[in-house]
């Protein structure tokens, strides 16, 4: 564990095993300096367990920075649970996981991720308190897409003004790679500031309605890296950014939602030296957390995580000046505040 090679000072790692159900499960808490470790439960079909292992740790860790970037009273933590979501859930598994996540008495929230939705969580949740993302309840603060999406449009307009001295969209050439929950939310407040939208995404029914709505013009999956476009938004896959991809873009910027865009950290060095501004995923990305945080607060307010999410705005803008007057990536900035502010959070407890 200590020399793993994605283990980053990490205060717990927790291994579950439970017999009757088949769970098998890790739970890592990369932080609790800013308050309870919070992030999602993803359930994958891994190739090995240290496939899963190296995924909970590197999760966890952006966790971390993602609550600190949004600046909440939250640390980093993720739950991966080894097995097929198509093919292996049941209640017993997710009443044994909820046991688990009790057991760690606050430590660690969970809530959904990759493979599990609302009724896996509403089944954990009769176990434990420590669960956020739910649909009913008190604070429940239900699907955190929107707001995840207003936060990307905001970030795209920040990135903007630093490229074009203007934040106006009107006429500008956005394309975009995903119209699911987050992707589609973005086009529509794109569209209605007037930016021309190119757009495209492996669910034929969800690109009719994004074009139907907003007039934009749809390409084949594989051909929206080349398209010449102002600004670029993934806003469906991880690793986009790659050395194939990065000789194929003709763009200024790239800002959009989706998690663990860069392949490897090094990509923002070199989007930085072809002259592309790179918006960190885990800061423009954050308003989803922010309404999760709303939700473990137990009093949800609307209002809160608009002010949340202003903030965050700011901070995004903040992190591309930086990088700009030193030219340093814009990923390494974000990096280096992140871990900053936990340190500092750490010392002051
Ligand atoms: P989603 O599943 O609703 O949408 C993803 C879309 O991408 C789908 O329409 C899918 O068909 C499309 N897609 C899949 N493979 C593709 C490909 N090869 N080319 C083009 N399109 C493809 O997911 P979402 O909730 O909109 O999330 C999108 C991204 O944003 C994910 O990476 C997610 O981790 C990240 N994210 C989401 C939230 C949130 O609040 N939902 C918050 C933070 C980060």
């Amino acid at each position: 564990m200590f020399d793993h090679a994605s283990f980053d000072a990490h205060e717990g790692v927790h291994a579950f095993h439970d017999a009757d159900s088949g769970l098998k499960c890790i739970i890592a808490v990369h932080s609790t300096a800013r308050g309870p470790a919070a992030g999602g439960c993803r359930m994958w079909n891994y190739a090995n367990g240290d496939a899963m292992l190296t995924d909970a740790l590197r999760l966890s860790q952006g966790m971390s920075f993602k609550n600190a970037m949004a600046d909440l009273p939250l640390g980093g933590g993720k739950a991966v649970i080894w097995g097929d979501p198509r093919k292996d859930k049941s209640e017993a598994l997710f009443r044994a996981f909820g046991r688990f996540v009790e057991n760690l008495n606050g430590s660690y929230y969970t809530a959904e991720d990759v493979g599990i939705d609302t009724a896996d969580m509403a089944i954990v949740r009769r176990e434990t308190r420590f669960v956020a993302g739910l649909d009913e309840g008190a604070a429940a603060s239900g699907d955190p897409s929107p707001i995840t999406a207003m936060g990307v449009y905001l970030g795209i307009k920040e990135v903007a003004k630093r490229l074009f001295g203007t934040d106006d969209l009107s006429g500008r050439i956005i394309s975009v790679q995903g119209v699911g929950s987050v992707g589609g939310h973005v086009c529509e407040h794109l569209a209605r500031e007037g930016a021309k939208l190119v757009i495209a995404d492996i669910d034929q029914e969800a690109l009719k309605d994004i074009s139907a709505k907003t007039g934009a013009t749809i390409v084949a999956p594989d051909e929206i890296y080349d398209v010449e476009a102002d600004i670029f938004s993934p806003c469906a896959l991880g690793a986009i950014i790659n050395e194939k991809t990065l000789e194929r873009l003709r763009v200024k910027g790239v800002a959009g939602a989706a998690n663990n865009q860069l392949i490897v950290p090094e990509m923002g060095e070199f989007l930085r030296r072809k002259g592309m501004l790179y918006a960190p995923d885990y800061v423009i990305n954050g308003g989803g957390i922010i309404n999760v945080a709303a939700e473990i607060s137990g009093n949800y307010s609307r209002e809160w995580v608009d002010g949340k999410l202003t903030h965050l705005i700011e901070t995004l803008g903040e992190v591309l000046d930086e990088a700009l007057s030193t030219n340093q990536p814009t990923n390494s900035v974000a990096d280096r505040i992140a871990r900053q502010r936990i340190a500092e959070a750490r010392t002051s407890k």
